[in-house]
């Protein structure tokens, strides 16, 4: 899979890029260009994972990691006990723009019934 022209790949090849405002050796955080609430982070995978159709056994330890970073971010950002959302979007009819998998962090605001 070619991952020249994914900009979260130069983001995760670039460990100077100014961006992240958290990287590990297997995930890094940026706050979305287009943020839809007062906290709206990216938790991103390093490595290329088009999107949720590529998950299977053998990324259960990614998975994970994204979860334990995004409440430790939801903690950094004060809305652990505020309340926040994490969303993952998979393809075309839910909205996802950028095909690099990443978990959208929400809070800050009293967010609106899914669906
Ligand atoms: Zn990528």
């Amino acid at each position: 899979m070619s991952t020249g022209g994914c900009i979260f790949c130069a983001m995760a090849r670039d460990s100077a890029h100014e961006s992240p405002i958290y990287r590990d050796e297997q995930v890094f955080v940026v706050r979305d260009i287009n943020p839809v609430a007062d906290v709206h982070l990216l938790v991103i995978p390093n490595i290329h994972l088009a999107s949720l159709a590529y998950i299977g056994p053998g990324q259960v330890p990614i998975m994970g990691h994204m979860f334990v970073v995004a409440e430790e971010m939801a903690r950094r950002e004060g809305v652990t006990l505020s309340g926040y959302r994490l969303v993952l979007n998979q393809g075309e009819d839910s909205g996802q723009a950028i095909e690099h998998l990443h978990m959208h962090l929400i809070g800050g605001r009293q967010l609106g019934a899914l669906g």
